[in-house]
């Protein structure tokens, strides 16, 4: 199988444990400092079957994402989001 210098849908590696990985459609999450978040569903991502949790975004997809970052698409619903203050709770 070549392995080229750009990342194929197919054969990618978990960079975390080098586990293999499938393309599924995830939830995005993004927070910032001043307190920006905001959630992307539906993102095709790379996760890895092993320690699943990783999710491996390819540039086409991350340029997208930094689009919603910059305000220039429309939300398609808002949810509450839950605040909880770890600290507060001990
Ligand atoms: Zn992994």
């Amino acid at each position: 199988m070549d392995r080229l210098q750009s990342q194929e849908d197919e054969g990618m590696r978990c960079i975390f444990c080098g586990g293999q990985t499938t393309q599924k459609k995830v939830t995005f999450s993004y927070d910032e400092e001043e307190g920006k978040y905001f959630l992307v569903e539906n993102v095709p991502a790379e996760v890895c079957e092993r320690c699943g949790e990783k999710k491996t975004y390819s540039p086409e997809v991350t340029d997208e994402l930094l689009k919603f970052a910059k305000e220039q698409f429309r939300p398609v619903r808002k949810v509450e989001v839950p605040v909880f203050d770890f600290a507060a709770s001990c």
